[in-house]
């Protein structure tokens, strides 16, 4: 079973995507976190992720994005399946997704897409802060409140990244509807869209997912 998740910013989409992964032993792949591990990895194709996020910082280029998730690719057995985080993004990506899934022997069986308002997303995520030295998630009001100034692990500033502030998010935003969503109504075409209201609890949301998950492989 293969499944794309996709939703914008705050949707929760993380979450249901390693609880799927764990409900059904499937991989899960998340773009973000794999370029990160290959960074750390002593080849060229590590060096020059690393020095694209950490000195240059500019976009992962297209080319990279490809070559990462074909070695992501090969590197699950055929027999398990994916739990696809957050990619296709836009419309460019899923022409070669939807290639390179084939290649790969697999199929998309559902592209579950979870849904909130702008005004929830920008709630959930003007909570997040990080610290600036080990990257350790808080979500203020939870785990912190504006007298925590250091992180309890490291010591380092407790921050809040620009893309989350309410215009960060905003403008996130702006992009998922202009570039996501173009995605989403040509998997709409196939057939292959669920969508689930993401705003209840994680629990009530996984649910639902489940719900047209065992539907599909009824
Ligand atoms: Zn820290």
């Amino acid at each position: 079973m293969n499944i794309v998740i996709l939703g914008p910013q705050g949707c929760g989409k993380g979450t249901q995507s390693e609880m799927l992964a764990n409900r059904f032993d499937l991989e899960h792949f998340d773009m973000g976190k794999s370029l990160r591990r290959v960074a750390e990895e002593d080849t060229p194709l590590g060096k020059e992720i690393w020095e694209i996020q950490n000195v240059s910082k500019t976009l992962v280029p297209k080319r990279i994005m490809q070559q990462v998730f074909a070695l992501k690719m090969n590197s699950i057995p055929r027999e398990q399946g994916v739990v696809f985080d957050g990619m296709p993004r836009n419309l460019d990506q899923a022409q070669y997704f939807e290639e390179a899934v084939r290649e790969f022997g697999r199929k998309i069986d559902r592209v579950i897409v979870i849904s909130i308002s702008p005004e929830e997303s920008v709630a959930r995520i003007s909570k997040r802060r990080v610290c600036d030295k080990c990257k350790k998630g808080y979500v203020f009001g939870l785990d912190i409140t504006e007298d925590d100034v250091n992180c309890e692990s490291c010591g380092g500033n407790i921050i809040q990244r620009t893309d989350d502030t309410e215009e960060g998010v905003m403008k996130r935003l702006k992009v998922y509807h202009d570039e996501t969503m173009p995605v989403v109504e040509y998997f709409k075409s196939k057939g292959l869209v669920s969508e689930i209201d993401g705003s209840g609890d994680e629990d009530d949301v996984f649910d639902s997912i489940l719900e047209t998950i065992l539907n599909i492989e009824g």
